[in-house]
């Protein structure tokens, strides 16, 4: 870091990983080929590039601060299957790759994890996140971490723990304690007949987390300018999996799926304002 006058930077989440063994578990949870294609977010100074190196055909590392590209380019030279790009991760193009192995910039993890969700067709992805962060993508329903964040999420991919890495692990060490999950994109339904309407429907409803769904339901719908008769009649057609007495941070995934398929229909005749064409819930 002193060679390459880096100063750790909090706001773009540059906290290093300093152990090695840490590292290649992390690695191994990717369960490298040589075929595959790997893509790694914010390579910092290259601890599980080095790992990843060894075990993928390619490896492309995307990097935002120049100086640490200086220092990956230095370091990785003579390895042939590895690119740095130096760009934002939120913005730039991304690779196609097959794996995604990742010690992620905490303060952008949300959003980079939905970029990865929705635009790569990865078979497994290996991530480092805060231990808070991490807790609510692994929640399950009724738990105190189950959220919308959950939700949007779990529709997507599976999720796993592997690894819980302590503070000091990292240089500078910072206040909290990681996890290392994996996620894999779903491979069993049920899947929503509309995303944009599940994604929706999922934003409205959990905007009451711990309210009973009938009275989450009936405020949903009157912010759109409809009564609570038609918010009942949502609640009716999902009957045999929502009672409507639970709270709505107790529904798994499936409930939610079978709430935006039934809003759908109701969209379709009229019922319910469309929210692809800007009829917003909030
Ligand atoms: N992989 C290294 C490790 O495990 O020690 C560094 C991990 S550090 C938590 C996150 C890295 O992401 C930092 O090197 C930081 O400069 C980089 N970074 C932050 N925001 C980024 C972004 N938007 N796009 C690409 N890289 C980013």
């Amino acid at each position: 870091m002193r060679r390459y006058g880096v100063r750790p930077r909090k706001k773009s989440g540059q906290t290093f990983l300093t152990d090695p063994v840490v590292a290649k578990q992390i690695v191994d949870a990717a369960e490298l080929r040589s075929q595959d294609v790997v893509l790694e977010i914010g390579g910092g100074l290259g601890i599980l590039t080095m790992w990843l190196a060894r075990s993928a055909g390619h490896v492309y590392v995307v990097e935002i601060d120049p100086r640490l590209v200086r220092a990956l380019r230095d370091r990785f030279e003579s390895r042939s299957n590895v690119y740095i790009i130096q760009g934002d991760a939120l913005s730039i193009q991304l690779p196609a790759a097959n794996k995604v192995v990742s010690n992620l910039p905490y303060s952008v993890s949300s959003e980079i994890t939905f970029r990865l969700i929705r635009e790569l067709e990865f078979e497994l992805a290996v991530l480092m996140y805060q231990r808070e962060f991490a807790d609510r993508l692994l929640a399950e329903p009724g738990t105190r971490d189950y959220s919308r964040l959950t939700v949007d999420v779990r529709y997507a991919v599976d999720v796993e723990e592997v690894l819980q890495v302590p503070a000091e692990r990292f240089y500078p060490v910072p206040a909290v304690d990681s996890t290392v999950v994996r996620l894999k994109h779903r491979a069993v339904g049920p899947f929503a007949q509309d995303e944009d309407v599940f994604f929706w429907t999922v934003r409205g409803v959990f905007s009451y987390p711990n309210k009973q769904v009938r009275r989450a339901l009936r405020i949903w719908f009157k912010s759109f300018g409809r009564n609570e008769s038609e918010a009942d009649t949502l609640l009716k057609r999902c009957a045999d999996v929502i009672t409507g007495t639970e709270r709505v941070r107790q529904l798994p995934v499936a409930a939610f799926v079978r709430l935006a398929d039934e809003v759908l229909g109701m969209i379709e005749t009229g019922l319910v304002p469309d929210p692809r064409h800007g009829g917003r819930s909030r």
